[in-house]
């Protein structure tokens, strides 16, 4: 499964994140849970689309698709040194597929801030600067090699001189406390570095973690201002919450939520941003399948053809991939069932060469 890292300084609100996205998934109904670590949750997708499908529908079970979530702790000012619990987290980062880093914007007396104060774009700093040196000791130790057998003539010779120039470049940035993403390298020179795992290559989301009494008044607040104008910088997405409140909101019988958001001012749970950036973030888009039995999201890369996305469901759906059909979500919503879907001629049969959209409602015909 795809997964998501949480990373930032001590006592910003990692863990009461984590605890608030975790319990979000242990309550979502029907999923199938995977054994799950203490600091690995699985979190559903929410999805009005699936939502609405299942309306219509009325099928036993809805079941909407998930990620994972890591809390990874131990991010200190010093850590690549092995300050903190040192190392352990790195073998925790360079495992997800993309990085939360949440920073703390809520002024709290009672909660100490590791680096005497407020200041969530100089903690971002601390941050990256220890990836960026853990990212320096595995460059350079390539560069080692990449040395050595640029030395030898011939083809591999070649190749090894254009590495080498590479990692120079990427070294050079690193020492400057650039990091791999905001590098600016094109999709061979992703390729090339790709193996080697760099902790500052992956996509990140920023969440800005404010205090109860600032929600709805986030404009006002200089630290989300901050974080707005540095994420805006290299491109990245921020989503500001406030985590305490998410977690209480994910103790609160389902039934009260609603009133409770209300009260508080917001439309949906920060949660729900935090996972739907997060699905974006990865390149993910959703398909589902719709029938009396169930009716269910399931996530594909973009750019997945038929084949590989009935290959999500089982493997056997894709080897044996004869056609799909295809009707759009919108509509089977507008139209009320598949037969008027039909009817107007909205039902496609696709090949193996289609490429699945999002929003795309599938049903397979394999041989087995
Ligand atoms: P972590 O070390 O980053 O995992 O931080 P925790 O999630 O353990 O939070 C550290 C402390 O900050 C805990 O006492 C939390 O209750 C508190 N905390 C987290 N988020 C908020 C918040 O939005 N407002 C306030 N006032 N306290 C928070």
């Amino acid at each position: 499964a795809l997964s998501i890292g949480i990373v930032g300084l001590p006592n910003v609100g990692k863990s009461t994140l984590f605890n608030a996205l975790s319990s979000a998934g242990a309550q979502a109904a029907n999923y199938p849970f995977c054994t799950i670590e203490p600091n690995v949750g699985v979190v559903p997708v929410p999805d009005e689309r699936l939502d609405k499908l299942s309306a219509l529908i009325k099928p036993l079970k809805k079941i909407p698709t998930s990620l994972e979530f890591v809390d990874i702790a131990g991010l200190v000012r010093g850590a690549s040194k092995g300050e903190g619990l040192g190392n352990q987290f790195l073998a925790n980062i360079r495992q997800v597929d993309a990085v939360l880093h949440v920073l703390r914007c809520f002024e709290d007396d009672n909660v100490t801030h590791v680096e005497g104060g407020v200041n969530p774009v100089r903690d971002r700093d601390v941050v990256d600067i220890e990836l960026c040196l853990k990212d320096l000791e595995t460059v350079e130790k390539r560069r080692e090699r990449a040395q050595r057998n640029a030395k030898t003539g011939g083809k591999a010779g070649d190749e090894a001189k254009a590495e080498l120039a590479l990692l120079d470049r990427i070294k050079a940035g690193l020492d400057a406390s650039i990091t791999v993403r905001a590098q600016k390298l094109n999709e061979d020179e992703r390729a090339a570095i790709r193996e080697l795992f760099l902790l500052t290559d992956k996509p990140v989301l920023y969440v800005a973690n404010i205090g109860e009494s600032q929600i709805g008044k986030e404009d006002d607040s200089v630290h989300v201002k901050a974080v707005r104008e540095m994420a805006a910088k290299e491109g990245a997405g921020v989503v500001v919450l406030a985590a305490a409140m998410e977690a209480e909101i994910q103790q609160l019988p389902e039934e009260e939520r609603p009133g409770f958001l209300e009260s508080a001012g917001l439309t949906e749970p920060g949660l729900h941003k935090v996972v739907r950036a997060g699905y974006k973030l990865l390149g993910l888009q959703t398909y589902f399948t719709v029938g009396e039995q169930e009716c269910r999201a399931w996530t594909i890369h973009t750019g997945f053809k038929a084949p590989q996305a009935a290959g999500v469901i089982h493997s056997d759906f894709e080897r044996g991939f004869i056609k799909a059909e295809v009707m759009r979500w919108e509509d089977l919503i507008k139209l009320g069932s598949e037969s008027a879907v039909k009817e107007k001629g909205l039902l496609r049969v696709e090949g193996k060469e289609y490429v699945v959209q999002d929003g795309d409602c599938m049903h397979f015909r394999f041989n087995v």
